[in-house]
């Protein structure tokens, strides 16, 4: 089936959807992004996500593209012209066309706009509780990961790192030894006392929405949690370990760098988070 993208107002076939070479998000890296994934033809946390990208967007200063009830009836219309009915949507937005000049361009100059989709198969059960493996790398980031830009250099060549090293997701760790996040996903610790354990949402780290939905999800089932830094040698000791993100979901970690966590499977309070997070995502009744 072929594939349309939107591109500044128009769905285009993907092999044909193009941005000018002096758009700033291909120049500079100037601009934002969201991923919102879809299961079974539902937005999964579509509103927590657009109040990301307004807050990214303002973050930065560049103008709004459009208002929020056209942004959804743009992101309905891709879903619906891919028939994508387990996915993600991507959507970025940048400062839009200009002479190569570092400084804003002229006011009114209007920002960039594409929205693309992509299929995805869920993994099955015993593929979660295998687990993954993470590596811990240096965290050469900005000071304002917080915002979601497409500026994501470390974050590539982090995720390389652990691709070449046959691991799933590199940890980030800060000049304390303490875990930041994944490169696209956050990080999460159950220590040997139980208590759930992921960073606080500063300047450090993406707010990830996967991350907020994971402690309602903890809160509504007594769980306990803490939102603190932990070191990687913590993390090491951990009992469980996970990441987070829109597209896994709650995925559990099973080794970091040379250590095995907990008994080398899925720990049982990661299974009965993804579990949680599965019956959120088959309760939402909004379609796409
Ligand atoms: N941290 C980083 C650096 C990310 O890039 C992402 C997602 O892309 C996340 C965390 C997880 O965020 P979310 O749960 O909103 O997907």
């Amino acid at each position: 089936m072929s594939r349309i993208a939107y591109v500044n107002g128009r769905y285009v076939q993907h092999g044909d959807a193009a941005v000018h070479i002096e758009d700033r998000g291909y120049q500079f890296a100037d601009g934002v992004y969201e991923v919102v994934t879809v299961v079974n033809g539902r937005l999964v946390d579509e509103d927590p996500h657009l109040d990301r990208l307004w807050r990214s967007l303002g973050e930065l200063r560049i103008d709004v593209p459009m208002s929020r009830a056209s942004m959804k009836a743009v992101t309905r219309e891709i879903i619906r012209r891919n028939r994508l009915k387990t996915g993600l949507v991507y959507m970025q937005v940048t400062r839009g066309v200009a002479r190569r000049d570092h400084p804003f361009p002229k006011p009114g100059t209007p920002p960039a706009m594409v929205m693309t989709v992509k299929h995805m198969r869920l993994p099955g059960r015993a593929k979660i509780e295998e687990g993954v493996k993470v590596i811990s790398i240096k965290d050469i980031r900005w000071e304002r990961c917080d915002i979601k830009t497409v500026g994501l250099l470390p974050n590539i060549l982090g995720k390389q790192q652990a691709r070449e090293a046959g691991a799933t997701e590199a940890w980030q760790v800060d000049e304390d030894g303490m875990v930041t996040e994944g490169t696209s996903t956050n990080a999460w610790i159950i220590t040997k006392e139980g208590e759930l354990v992921t960073r606080p949402a500063t300047n450090d780290i993406l707010n990830g929405i996967t991350r907020l939905r994971i402690l309602k999800i903890a809160e509504a089932h007594g769980v306990k949690f803490v939102e603190r830094p932990f070191s990687l040698d913590e993390a090491l000791q951990a009992r469980e370990a996970f990441i987070s993100s829109a597209t896994s979901f709650v995925t559990p970690v099973t080794q970091i760098n040379d250590t095995v966590i907990g008994n080398g499977r899925a720990g049982t309070l990661s299974l009965s988070l993804r579990d949680w997070y599965d019956e959120f995502m088959a309760g939402l009744k909004e379609s796409a």
